[in-house]
């Protein structure tokens, strides 16, 4: 039982008064300075309607869709042989999505490769739509994952229909900084990847690793809750399953331009300013070194303090895929009276969102989310205090 409810231990994300915020959640979460006053000025002009109140239909939102997608698409480079659609039901919409777009029977095989909390949630959604079979990096013993799996040859069953992965899981701290090429291993089923949480962080090849579709939810990189961005090769439309809801059938979606139904007006407006902040930024290059440079600050601190902090990737083969985006961390062991002080005094600075309450419940690491909301000048915020905590604090 918890007992003390300082709004740092429950999940706040509110500092105190006057305080400038410093948002580490791991999502949704905070956009760029820029993109925020760039959407309040552009969605909130006095002199024309917001974006929230357009008919999806009118020719001011067709402006804002077209444009939206051209610059998704210069940003990550996606060939013309890609539909880019923006879908309801974030990411676990798509857990089941996939399968119902990719399997019409519903007795496909399909591989899940699950090195993490989140491609596991979504080998057990598939369970419902096919018969997917799964590759796991979990510990067994623990239950922590700290690589993600290997594929050996001819362990891909030839009649998958894809290959699923999560480029990044999100609360385990597990990224794959390129993705794996699986066509050269003689596997030719596409890859189907969850980028939620590190989609627009760096480059995609898409024809050298056979992606068939990739979908990120909003909320962590490119605009906030209620949009899912979904980019499906277009020879993978057509044959979806008759049970798949129109919402969700990439096809339909496709066929009517993406105003099937009403789609998140203002949430594809927002991804459009996000696009362009990236471009203006030095494009999706710029973003992986900045990626780079503010998690590698925090590593850092932690990989140079002795245990007093300490991340659960720490081998060779772990470090190699240790997350940009979601930096996982213990202070002094664990001790969660220490945890508490550090927590409590993090809030009183602006520094917010380390811990949060997830649907795989809070576990002893805190985490730091790099998202391109926080900058380098808020990284180095909290490295500071980092620093500063354990020089005060360590015996
Ligand atoms: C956040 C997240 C999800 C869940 O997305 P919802 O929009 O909450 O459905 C799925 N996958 C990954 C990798 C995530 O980070």
């Amino acid at each position: 039982m918890q007992t003390d409810t300082h709004p740092s231990l429950i999940g706040s994300l509110t500092p105190p008064d006057n305080t400038r915020t410093h948002n580490f959640s791991p999502g949704p979460t905070s956009l760029p300075d820029p993109v925020q006053e760039e959407i309040r000025r552009q969605c909130f002009s006095p002199d024309r309607l917001s974006s929230m109140y357009l008919s999806h239909r009118s020719p001011e939102f067709g402006t804002i869709l077209d444009n939206c997608i051209y610059l998704l698409r210069k940003v990550m480079a996606i060939p013309d042989n890609y539909e880019v659609l923006f879908t309801h039901g974030g990411g676990h919409g798509q857990f089941a999505a996939v399968p119902l777009n990719l399997c019409p029977t519903g007795e496909e095989k399909a591989a899940y490769l699950v090195s993490g909390t989140w491609s596991e949630r979504a080998f057990d959604e598939a369970k419902k739509y096919c018969s997917p079979s799964i590759i796991s990096s979990k510990n067994e013993e623990d239950g922590t994952y700290k690589t993600f799996p290997t594929v050996l040859p001819n362990e891909i069953d030839p009649d998958s229909k894809y290959v699923y992965m999560c480029s990044n899981e999100t609360v385990n701290g597990v990224e794959l900084h390129r993705l794996p090429d699986l066509k050269s291993r003689g596997v030719d089923a596409p890859l189907v990847i969850d980028a939620s949480s590190d989609f627009t962080t760096k480059p995609i090849d898409w024809e050298k690793y056979n992606v068939g579709v990739l979908y990120a939810c909003a909320s962590k990189n490119i605009g906030h809750p209620g949009l899912t961005a979904c980019i499906i090769r277009k020879d993978l439309l057509g044959n979806p399953s008759p049970m798949c809801p129109g919402v969700f059938d990439y096809t339909v979606n496709a066929k009517a331009g993406n105003l099937w139904n009403t789609t998140a007006t203002f949430n594809v407006d927002v991804v459009g300013i996000v696009m362009d902040w990236i471009l203006a930024n030095g494009g999706v290059t710029a973003m992986e070194e900045l990626s780079i440079e503010k998690s590698q600050l925090v590593y850092d601190v932690i990989d140079s303090s002795d245990g007093f902090y300490s991340t659960p990737l720490v081998t060779d083969e772990q470090k190699a895929v240790r997350s940009r985006m979601n930096v996982p961390f213990d202070v002094n062991g664990g001790d969660e009276e220490m945890t508490a002080t550090f927590l409590k005094e993090a809030w009183e600075r602006g520094i917010v969102g380390l811990r949060t309450l997830t649907p795989f419940g809070v576990g002893r690491y805190l985490r730091a989310s790099l998202y391109h909301g926080v900058s380098l000048e808020s990284s180095k915020f909290l490295v500071q205090f980092m620093e500063e905590f354990m020089n005060k604090n360590r015996l």
